[in-house]
């Protein structure tokens, strides 16, 4: 991460790691904060529900994966931020739990930059027709725009996805009139180009953790 900001001249602090710990057990997640991580992504709200209660206080979760609207309520109360706001109708529900639950949730909307059939997101034009209505919602503080790029084996080719999502973004900062703060963009295999076109979250599993085991220890209903 250090090289590649030092490439694209940018300040190493403006780019935060968050550590995907996906399928890893609460022992691997307690052994990476022992070494200084602080910010870890889960992708599932069930896994990380039955994970965190088992993890140090003091560590910091952000939600990267889909989230249904019945997991709501239980992603405002487990999660610091969610990138994966992808449909008024999932905002208008997270707007209803924060509320109750008397909170203001950070979150960023996904993008399905390149329209993957098998990827969720909005498309770029959908988002910038939902942006009004998105950001009238009180509870809810939009701080940017999250996107995967689609895979490939060689990063460069995740490059115009990623820099797509920066011009949306500013896109977005002109019709809202307000600067955004986060790019989330960039994993395992294409974060060095993530950083060099702006990312200041990159989600990072494997690179840390190693393969993920294939059934996670909690088993197959948190997975
Ligand atoms: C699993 C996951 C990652 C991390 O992927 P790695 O290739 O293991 O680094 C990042 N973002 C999202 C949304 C994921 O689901």
């Amino acid at each position: 991460m250090a090289a590649a900001c030092h490439r694209a001249h940018r300040d190493p602090a403006s780019v935060t790691l968050v550590a995907v710990s996906k399928g890893q057990p609460p022992e691997v997640v307690r052994a990476a904060a022992d070494l200084g991580l602080s910010l870890f992504g889960e992708n599932k709200v069930q896994e990380a529900k039955a994970k965190i209660p088992l993890c140090p206080g003091r560590l910091r979760w952000h939600l990267i994966g889909h989230l249904q609207t019945n997991k709501a309520r239980d992603a405002v109360h487990f999660f610091e931020m969610i990138h994966s706001v992808d449909s008024l109708r999932l905002a208008e529900e997270i707007q209803r739990q924060a509320d109750k639950a008397a909170k203001q949730v950070s979150v960023l909307l996904e993008v399905n930059v390149a329209g993957e059939a098998s990827k969720f997101g909005y498309r770029p034009d959908a988002l910038l027709d939902e942006l009004s209505a998105l950001n009238a919602l009180p509870r809810l503080e939009i701080h940017g725009l999250m996107t995967m790029a689609p895979w490939s084996p060689d990063p460069e080719k995740a490059r115009p996805h990623f820099r797509r999502l920066r011009e949306l973004k500013q896109e977005c900062e002109q019709r809202l009139g307000a600067p955004l703060a986060h790019l989330s963009m960039g994993m395992t295999g294409d974060f060095e180009v993530a950083i060099e076109e702006g990312a200041t979250l990159v989600r990072i599993g494997t690179a840390l953790f190693g393969e993920r085991p294939r059934h996670t220890p909690l088993g197959p209903s948190a997975a």
